[in-house]
């Protein structure tokens, strides 16, 4: 069965009602193109590294259009529809035509998807049952906390109180996966339990913690670091041990993005797995390894388990897909071996990757690895185990190849 994402365009902030306090494209800036594995050779920046990450969309796109655009997709699928899932950089709720979004995409008779909403937009609490008897059956839904001042306050939802009772109706009927970036000193502790006791008592099939990120280093890579100034965040650490605490606690799946999946073991779940380690293939090479400074211990651990010989090697970026030319060229090269694998999703451009690895004056071959290694806690949210297992399985498998292929003789 094929997925259709309908994408209804819109902006992050300017058409959600006012930005959140903590929303990640608050004070983005215009910044030169990164560079990335879509680029052509001669180029730095392409659509995807200037446009797409910074969800730089002019406004909204109109009913007409996204009818036009969905009818498109549709005639290029060659497999039944299974299901439909609404997506763009605005939030759908503040889509100025949602009901009559809802009532064109209901007409194809499949299961609708909200992939992501904060519910500021919804006024009446009718929209819910209006979604449910329109084949909404599953929904992401920012909740923040369940306490309407927070909402009000840090979301700058008009009408928190009403969105709370849509979410408590949509529970009911549907798959409800809630949200919230947590804000140490806001919702955190006593709030964040009750927003946990609050989802797991209406039905809710999950929530999904995001640790809030305020510098450069967790990731804010478009200038706009810091989202609100002098606000704590919290370590890894704190955040992954945050997590375990709350899953261990509640009955509803509780993960928290980008990195950890209590319920799976996950990232890197294949640690913990001998046979499956022993299924990738040994590695009969050497190269560098260049990653985020989260994962490197887990990638540095399972490599060594095939064989070793090679280096993995961070910089203080935590997150390896959110790698930029910058974090290249604050790494030590006297531990820098030939050839170096940078991330796949790194935001750096071939060429650029190549100047910064060796401007030491010693040349060093530049290659991408596999696009993904693991599944993060977004991505986890909706597999089991051995989904996640298999992700892993082939991830290493592709980056163990490609050093075997590529690497220097050892
Ligand atoms: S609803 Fe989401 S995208 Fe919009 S401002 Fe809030 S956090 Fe940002």
């Amino acid at each position: 069965m094929a997925q259709l994402t309908v994408d209804i365009g819109g902006r992050p902030g300017v058409n959600c009602r006012g930005f959140c306090e903590y929303c990640y494209f608050k004070h983005v800036k215009e910044t030169r193109p990164f560079g990335c594995r879509h680029c052509p050779p001669y180029q730095v920046g392409c659509d995807y590294c200037s446009r797409s990450v910074r969800e730089y969309y002019q406004g909204w796109k109109t009913l007409r259009e996204v009818g036009e655009d969905t009818l498109a997709s549709l005639q290029m699928m060659t497999a039944d529809l299974g299901r439909i899932t609404i997506s763009g950089g605005g939030d759908p709720s503040c889509y100025p035509e949602f009901t009559d979004l809802i009532e064109l995409l209901s007409g194809m008779e499949v299961p609708l998807h909200i992939g992501y909403t904060s519910g500021k937009g919804f006024d009446e609490v009718a929209i819910a049952d209006f979604l449910i008897d329109h084949g909404l059956s599953e929904v992401s839904f920012t909740v923040f906390s369940v306490d309407p001042r927070k909402r009000k306050r840090y979301m700058h939802d008009p009408t928190p109180e009403v969105s709370l009772r849509i979410l408590e109706r949509l529970c009911e009927e549907i798959d409800v996966f809630g949200a919230a970036v947590v804000l140490p000193g806001v919702n955190d502790g006593k709030y964040l339990e009750d927003t946990c006791s609050w989802l797991e008592e209406r039905g809710a099939k999950g929530l999904i913690l995001m640790r809030f990120a305020n510098t450069t280093r967790q990731g804010l890579i478009l200038g706009n670091a810091p989202v609100i100034r002098g606000h704590r965040i919290q370590t890894p650490g704190e955040f992954r041990d945050l997590v375990t605490d709350l899953a261990g606690r509640y009955s509803l799946k509780i993960s928290g993005t980008p990195l950890w999946d209590p319920a799976l073991g996950s990232p890197f779940a294949i640690r913990d797995e001998p046979d499956l380690l022993d299924k990738l293939p040994r590695l009969e090479r050497s190269a560098t390894v260049i990653t985020g400074s989260i994962a490197a211990p887990a990638i540095q651990a399972i490599l060594d388990a095939r064989g070793g010989g090679v280096r993995v090697v961070a910089p203080e970026k935590e997150i390896a897909c959110l790698i930029t030319r910058d974090d290249l060229l604050e790494l030590d090269l006297s531990v820098t071996d030939d050839p170096v694998i940078i991330p796949g999703r790194a935001f750096v451009h071939d060429r650029d990757a190549a100047s910064a690895l060796s401007r030491d004056g010693i040349q060093r071959a530049v290659l991408r690895g596999p696009e993904m290694l693991t599944a993060d806690a977004e991505t986890s949210m909706g597999m089991d185990r051995n989904g996640v297992l298999l992700m892993e399985l082939e991830g290493f498998s592709d980056l163990i190849r490609l050093i075997n292929r590529y690497g220097r003789e050892r």
